[in-house]
């Protein structure tokens, strides 16, 4: 078995065991004599699997009984349409855009009804989150729009903004289960799960109740309104079945691990690692104000275009893979989600010394 460390920002690692356990059940989930990718949704076999899966998400981010848990497809993309379609019933919202992935739903917005863009930090190539204290938030707007943690440019909102009573919504795929979450913060958390729980195809979108409805934009269509997904246990149409089914054995996982709090702790001292390197290193440095930088997506670079590309290279050829920056901003970025191993950071930072050494 040769596994690389695999630093891609998503698609992404995935806990060993959970490939394992996997594998072992490919060919007889169970006794039933047929893969989960084989089987029926409307089977008792997959409606437990499904019915599981949504309870230990409940149990590990401790979602109130007032909030729905939707398993849905289309990508977190897809909810950048879905969400203003659904959501703004007065026909205004306001974003905060702080990267490519905001700037995405908040010009999808657009086309939906008036969508404001309130902050944003594209003067520094997004490299820090705005003061979030007292923004000018719109007196009818139905929701305030951010995306809590940049996979692309490695900020991280360590505070949530001050809405001033409006609902939020957030964008949560790169740090979705990384640490704890206060659910009630929140109107709707949603976030694709390639980045840090499972295989692409997957969306999860966690609801209040009270924010589901029927009267949502006209000419919606019916498979865009959380409504139907809602009163169809996430089952209204074929489910992405197997990517729920790993999603599930990453929940039981992490509670495995011990929790989100856990986590954070593990998340804390493994993106330590590399941050100190990077504040002590002569060659490679960080992109992103200290204060705002991500758990999860590291972006970093040495100044030096070929530099750059000789490193991603060289690492390559070591066996740590998925390290090149997105291709929009260059340099390198490494992505530590949940499943990614402290030793694959500590490696990664040794053999960065050893670059550094030999290229200063
Ligand atoms: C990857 C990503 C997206 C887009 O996800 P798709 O599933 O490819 O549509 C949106 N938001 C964030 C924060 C992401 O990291």
């Amino acid at each position: 078995m040769a596994r690389v460390f695999n630093f891609s920002a998503g698609p992404a690692v995935l806990p060993e065991e959970v490939l394992a356990e996997a594998a072992a059940e490919m060919f007889d989930y169970k006794g039933t004599g047929m893969s989960v990718m084989e089987m029926s949704h409307r089977s008792k076999a997959y409606q437990q699997i499904i019915d599981e899966a949504e309870a230990d998400l409940r149990d590990l981010m401790n979602i109130p009984d007032n909030y729905k848990v939707l398993f849905l497809q289309g990508g977190a993309s897809q909810q950048f349409a879905m969400i203003p379609m659904n959501l703004m019933v007065n026909g205004v919202a306001d974003y905060i855009v702080t990267g490519q992935w905001a700037k995405k739903a908040y010009q999808e917005a657009q086309k939906y009804g008036k969508a404001n863009a309130v902050a944003s930090s594209a003067d520094k190539t997004f490299s820090y989150i705005p003061d979030c204290s007292d923004l000018p938030i719109s007196e009818d707007a139905d929701y305030v729009y951010i995306c809590e943690n940049n996979t692309i440019y490695g900020t991280k909102y360590h505070t949530l903004p001050n809405t001033k009573g409006k609902i939020l919504v957030s964008d949560v795929s790169s740090c979705f289960l990384s640490e704890p979450v206060d659910v009630t913060k929140y109107g709707m958390i949603y976030g694709g799960v390639q980045k840090n729980i499972g295989p692409a195809g997957v969306v999860i979108a966690i609801i209040r109740e009270d924010l589901i409805r029927e009267d949502v934009l006209p000419c919606t269509p019916t498979m865009l309104q959380y409504k139907i997904h809602a009163d169809n246990g996430s089952m209204y149409n074929t489910p992405p079945c197997y990517g729920i089914y790993i999603c599930g054995k990453v929940f039981k996982w992490l509670k495995k691990m011990g929790g989100l709090e856990a986590m954070k702790a593990i998340n804390e001292k493994k993106a330590k690692v590399l941050y100190d390197f990077l504040d002590s290193s002569k060659l490679f440095k960080g992109t992103v104000r200290k204060e705002d930088r991500s758990l999860m997506n590291v972006p970093f670079v040495t100044g030096n275009e070929e530099l750059d590309a000789e490193f991603v290279k060289a690492a390559t050829a070591a066996g740590f893979v998925n390290l090149k920056g997105h291709r929009t901003v260059g340099g390198m970025r490494a992505s530590i989600y949940n499943a990614m191993p402290i030793e694959g950071v500590e490696k990664l930072v040794a053999f960065m010394k050893e670059f550094e050494a030999s290229h200063t």
